[in-house]
């Protein structure tokens, strides 16, 4: 068996680092990974680990030299993510594995936003293991799962009994297993199918419409190798907050930047590493399309956002004439 089920993706990652690392280990990890990863490597270093953080070039891609040249003799873990969750950017996770196994290091990958819409193949990829969330697949919350590959020895960080061969205590959720299962089957048909390819022309065409409509918007982190369903497009000048708010109002959800993130006062994390500033950042959101979504709802989005973005602007015109 080289499934453990856990309660979600923020589970399994925390599982692959604390079962993995020795108090005097040391970690590399981007700096753009999601906090489920970067909150679990920081606390792991409050109680003696050592962390590499590694930067992400103005595309938010990982450098797989900067992995390289960040191993010591003490490296425990290398832990990169598959596809990022706030720009949707596809990390060179294959030569990072390679890497891994020459070095003879444990590779974890966080695939959570990747499945679904991308193949994953544990043994292409070269990792030792790799967490996935069942609400990102249209499967339920609250289910996730951990590959460990055969012969990864890792410490449970729950105990009591002998479920998931010692590797994690406790009833198993078995509605939760069983949506996963069925999301992970429908995600992969969906692959094949040609759903992912809709999904991105979709976003392709929210994307150039914006664009082509307000010439201070951007894409960040824009390039082919993105998952097919997220665009994270910057306004420049214009309050992120406020225009999320606005949109809201008018019936279309986005988001600024990560959602378990949004009172970040920083900005975010992620957009901060490809080098935007803090104002930047903060005139981000982030669209995120689905198999559900339709050319209809696209212009619909496209419509709303204009608008939302002309009532930003008579705001700011109306208080710079009071
Ligand atoms: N990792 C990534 C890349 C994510 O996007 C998320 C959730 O958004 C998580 C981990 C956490 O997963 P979960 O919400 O299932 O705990």
């Amino acid at each position: 068996m080289e499934i453990t089920f856990t309660s979600g993706g923020t589970e399994a990652d925390n599982l692959a680092i604390f079962g993995i690392v020795p108090f005097d280990g040391h970690i590399v990890a981007s700096s753009i990974e999601h906090h489920a990863v970067l909150h679990a490597v920081k606390r792991a270093c409050h109680v003696g680990a050592k962390l590499s953080l590694l930067p992400v070039d103005r595309c938010g891609r990982v450098d797989p030299d900067d992995v390289m040249g960040a191993l010591t003799k003490d490296t425990s873990l290398i832990s990169v993510m598959m596809a990022n969750n706030e720009t949707g950017v596809i990390q060179p996770v294959n030569e990072i594995g390679e890497i891994a196994r020459k070095h003879g290091i444990l590779f974890h990958v966080d695939a959570v936003q990747a499945a679904g819409k991308l193949s994953i193949d544990v043994e292409k990829i070269g990792c030792d293991l790799l967490s996935i969330s069942g609400h990102k697949m249209h499967g339920p919350q609250g289910s996730g799962a951990l590959f460990i590959r055969r012969g990864v020895e890792l410490q449970p960080m729950l105990y009591g009994g002998s479920h998931e061969m010692g590797r994690r205590a406790g009833t198993e959720n078995v509605a939760g297993i069983v949506g996963l299962g069925l999301a992970a089957q429908l995600g992969t048909a969906g692959l094949a199918d040609g759903t992912q390819g809709g999904i991105g022309r979709l976003r392709d065409d929210l994307e150039e419409a914006l664009l082509r409509k307000h010439d201070y918007a951007a894409v960040n982190g824009f390039s082919r190798d993105r998952i097919s369903n997220t665009s994270n497009i910057r306004f420049e000048g214009i309050d992120g907050a406020m225009l999320l708010m606005i949109l809201d109002e008018l019936g279309v959800s986005v988001s600024g930047g990560s959602a378990c993130a949004a009172d970040s006062q920083d900005g975010s994390h992620v957009l901060r590493a490809m080098g935007l500033s803090i104002a930047q950042s903060q005139s981000s959101i982030r669209f995120s399309l689905s198999k559900m979504s339709t050319s209809l709802e696209v212009e619909m989005v496209v419509e709303k956002t204009s608008q939302a973005l002309s009532r930003l602007h008579s705001m700011r015109r109306e208080k710079t004439i009071s």
